[in-house]
């Protein structure tokens, strides 16, 4: 900068001298003036055009001030080109990365406008990138289930999800998840394999179990018919005690287990039936009164009659008698249980309450897996299948209810299912 002003300076000073000579200084000095603004001008505009034309990295020859200038642009240019060349090769690895996801992923902007899809998606949703950019997600994907899944508002936490829809012979699994304020990533995963392998492993059960229930019933009736024998030895007398009890006990669990298999072969075909749960209650209550009596507790049963819930009433009679059996089990002797079936704000709510065993806090969250016991002697003492909650659960789960286990253990546990607001008539 002070050397340009020198050099400025120095023309001025030999433009005075010429001036002084030929004797027109001011003349001269305005002209080589007017000279040196026109050749700043120039390179000016020289400089915007670069600016304008990115492409172009070299700025034609300049000194001075502009040359400075230019360097520090060209500086900032090349490292703009280097952080753009970085930015874009991370771009596109990111996309190849999650192309080679085996899982469809659509992103949709706030018009659910397809902004980018990966290329599985061609395959899962029939969804073809870039032909389909800017298309609507909904006019491809003509299904009512999708379009609920796609219109129905989001917070940042939450994911919407079909568990199993049926797209060109596949069964896909679909997410949807909000990324930003106004956008959702659709992620469809291809579950057929799952679904067949899942249908085998239900087949199998009930299979087996079916196949058990024949010979079980033999067995148990020759047992029975040996233990009235009138010349029984004395020494088979607790043998066949045994053979009873725990032949009874495979009937429960081949029972229990069939029953596991019919409600997962029902699938998605949701029960629709008018249940009376006060009723229901009322005649659970009655059937477990002799169990309440043997172990001397105490019941308070508070029910509003108008509650109601659209369902399978035999389903909903098995997963209530479940948790109502499991917190007399599961009570010493004189303990106190509370049954409250009534309306909230949520949808209609049982709440089963005792002040039993209690349930350490680490086994809660896997009590409803199949054969899941948190103590196994004190279980089978009463009877227990370990599969009461799986029921339990899977019953909910077809009523679109929620299960919620509460529980300290020495002090008591509480069970509630939380029902969606019902939309049949009471
Ligand atoms: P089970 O036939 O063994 O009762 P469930 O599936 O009904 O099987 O319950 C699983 C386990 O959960 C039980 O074995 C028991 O340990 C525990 N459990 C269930 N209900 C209660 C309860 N009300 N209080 C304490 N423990 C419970």
């Amino acid at each position: 900068m002070v050397k340009d002003l020198w050099n400025y300076a120095a023309i001025l000073a030999c433009a005075a001298v010429l001036g002084y000579v030929i004797d027109a200084t001011a003349w001269v000095m305005l002209a080589v003036a007017i000279g040196i603004i026109i050749w700043q001008l120039h390179c000016v505009n020289l400089i915007q055009q670069w600016l304008d034309n990115s492409s172009d990295t070299h700025l034609p020859e300049m000194d001075g001030l502009f040359y400075l200038l230019h360097k520090k642009l060209t500086k900032r240019n090349q490292q703009y080109s280097k952080r753009k060349k970085q930015l874009t090769a991370y771009l596109a690895q990111f996309r190849k990365a999650v192309s080679a996801l085996p899982d469809a992923i659509v992103l949709i902007d706030a018009n659910g406008k397809i902004e980018w899809a990966n290329s599985h998606s061609a395959a899962l949703l029939g969804i073809r990138w870039p032909e389909d950019a800017s298309v609507r997600f909904k006019d491809l994907m003509r299904h009512p289930e999708m379009e609920t899944l796609v219109s129905k508002p989001l917070k940042s936490d939450q994911v919407a999800e079909i568990n199993s829809l049926a797209i060109n012979d596949q069964t896909i699994n679909i997410k949807s998840v909000p990324y930003s304020e106004t956008t959702r990533m659709i992620i469809a995963r291809d579950v057929s394999q799952l679904i067949k392998v899942n249908q085998l492993h239900t087949d199998f059960v009930a299979n087996v179990s079916h196949e058990l229930k024949t010979p079980l019933t033999v067995l148990k009736g020759y047992v029975e018919i040996l233990q009235t024998a009138k010349d029984l030895p004395e020494k088979f007398i607790k043998p066949l005690e045994q053979m009873n009890l725990q032949s009874v006990r495979m009937q429960f669990i081949v029972s229990d287990l069939l029953y596991l298999a019919k409600l997962e072969d029902k699938g998605n075909i949701k029960p629709h039936q008018k249940v009376q749960v006060a009723l229901l209650i009322n005649t659970i209550i009655e059937a477990v009164q002799p169990l309440l009596d043997d172990k001397k507790h105490s019941i308070t049963v508070e029910v509003d009659a108008d509650a109601h819930v659209m369902g399978a009433e035999t389903e909903l009679h098995s997963a209530f008698s479940n948790l109502i059996t499991n917190a007399i089990k599961y009570t010493q002797a004189e303990g106190k249980i509370s049954v409250l079936w009534k309306q909230t704000s949520d949808g209609p709510v049982l709440t089963v309450k005792d002040n039993g065993f209690g349930i350490p806090s680490h086994h809660l969250s896997r009590l409803t897996q199949r054969f899941y016991r948190v103590d196994t002697d004190r279980s089978r003492e009463g009877g227990g299948t370990g599969l009461g909650l799986a029921i339990v659960k899977h019953v909910l789960h077809r009523h679109n209810a929620e299960l919620d286990i509460q529980s300290t253990e020495g002090t008591g546990s509480t069970f509630s299912c939380q029902f969606p607001p019902q939309t049949g008539k009471a």
